[in-house]
């Protein structure tokens, strides 16, 4: 620290590192660079020598030879979670739904939804990630405490459907069974949940689940909603050709066009999955400021097409705000938005045969900035520069990952997982350090997921044992 003019102003905590990826509205990236924290706000952000003369922190993280990265968004993680790795192989999506997924679901006391809350926040930190939207979850009540405790920020509402869409209720479960009137009051009843729960850093969003099983007039209450409450209207919409088929013959028209004829694609819309679009969808997406959340090895795990029938790239060029999501364990089995970035990066290139269809930049912006946007908290996160909340992800480049390292880019899209994130902050505080969770019991979380796994598996009688034999 050098301050010879005497000049040189206090803040709370400067970070530094041999490389800082900015996200800003020039993508600089600064070598031997670093940020000055207020309280939980940025303050500065510049070459460390520089930052070192105008400033005195009170504390220092000094990571010479790191690279630095915003927080991570994961645009789509129900906490809704099903045992992870327990699903049974080879199920069709709806096979799956019926056999596992819904009577899990229907099994989950708020108790179960409060350690699955917990343990999915920590595992989403100790990948980088700070910020999260949860599409639909149950027992709201034991949720909103978990995630407050972990110190994420989310967006978050109840999962909601009238079993009245185009395709029916056959197959749909006696869980949550709901009249409009009465789907309609869910999404209020949430709205006003986590509104009067009043932590800054979680917002509210209306939930319909969206895929063939809500009313026109459900999505376009839920639409209403969300304009009026300036939040967020978030639906499943476009997962798969089977669900765009289906809705071009009860309709007429594409889900997504539908949506757009019924009035409820605007820009307080988000979209998940849209894994089935053509050129039209496209453009409406575009034209309504919707935004998008792009879930990749969902898609691959359910057998969604995305290779045949996507358009991300499109929707990229288009300027559609889109982020990436891990979703749930059923679909997933993790929760590393590095993993995210290297599909959505190589996906379209392969479909497209075409090197050049998404580059590792965008990649990197769909994982930080572009999440940010689809859930409409850029204006304060998603980017390092000053006015921004302290949301900082510390890699640790020691890591076979990040070696030899020439250009973080190209590392972060094509190679470096989650688990080499060292340290990561939000909002200024410490939530993870030398990858141990600062906020939470790592050994009693374990215990509690582990026990509450067996618990629902053996309600809805499954043996989530290996098919070789296990001796
Ligand atoms: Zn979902």
């Amino acid at each position: 620290m050098t301050d010879p003019a005497g000049t040189a102003r206090p803040c709370d905590l400067l970070v530094t590192a041999a490389w800082v990826i900015t996200v800003d509205a020039d993508r600089r990236i600064l070598r031997d660079g670093g940020i000055a924290v207020t309280g939980d706000t940025i303050v500065a952000v510049g070459k460390a020598a520089d930052l070192d003369r105008e400033f005195t922190p009170a504390r220092r993280i000094d990571r010479p030879d790191s690279v630095v990265l915003p927080g991570m968004a994961n645009g789509h993680r129900h906490l809704l979670c099903c045992a992870k790795g327990a699903m049974p192989e080879g199920g069709t999506t709806l096979q799956s739904l019926r056999r596992f997924i819904y009577p899990s679901f229907s099994s989950l006391e708020p108790e179960d939804m409060n350690v699955y809350a917990r343990h999915a926040t920590a595992e989403m930190i100790r990948n980088g990630t700070t910020l999260f939207e949860e599409p639909g979850c149950n027992h709201i009540d034991a949720v909103l405490p978990a995630i407050a405790e972990s110190g994420m920020r989310a967006r978050i509402g109840l999962w909601t459907w009238d079993q009245r869409g185009s395709g029916g209720s056959d197959g749909l479960p006696d869980w949550l069974r709901l009249d409009t009137a009465a789907a309609i009051r869910r999404l209020e009843d949430g709205l006003a949940t986590v509104q009067a729960f009043g932590n800054a850093r979680i917002r509210p969003a209306v939930c319909v689940e969206g895929v063939t099983t809500c009313s026109d007039e459900l999505t376009v209450a839920a639409a209403r909603l969300a304009e009026e409450s300036r939040t967020l209207a978030v639906q499943h919409k476009s997962t798969s050709q089977r669900e765009v088929e289906l809705e071009l013959k009860v309709f007429g028209e594409r889900p997504v066009k539908h949506t757009a004829s019924i009035k409820a694609l605007n820009e307080y819309t988000l979209l998940n999955h849209v894994t089935s679009l053509d050129a039209d969808d496209v453009a409406a997406i575009a034209d309504s400021g919707a935004t998008v959340s792009w879930n990749p090895s969902t898609a691959l795990k359910l057998a969604k097409g995305t290779t045949q029938h996507s358009r991300f790239p499109e929707l990229v060029a288009a300027g559609v705000p889109m982020g990436l999501g891990t979703d749930a364990e059923n679909c997933s089995n993790h929760q590393d938005i590095c993993r995210a970035i290297y599909l959505a990066a190589l996906l379209p290139r392969d479909a497209r045969e075409d090197p050049g269809a998404v580059s590792a930049e965008t990649a990197v912006e769909l994982g930080t900035l572009g999440g940010a946007r689809a859930l409409r908290f850029d204006d304060v996160t998603g980017s390092l520069e000053p006015g921004k909340q302290a949301d900082i992800v510390v890699f640790d480049t020691d890591d076979y990952d990040w070696r030899p390292l020439h250009n973080p880019i190209a590392n972060l899209a094509y190679g470096v997982t989650g688990h080499s994130v060292d340290t990561v902050l939000i909002g200024g505080e410490v939530v993870l350090e030398n990858k141990k969770s600062t906020v939470f019991d790592e050994d009693a979380l374990r215990e509690e997921v582990e026990a509450t796994d067996r618990r629902i598996l053996n309600k809805i009688g499954i043996d989530p044992s290996p098919a070789w034999p296990v001796i």
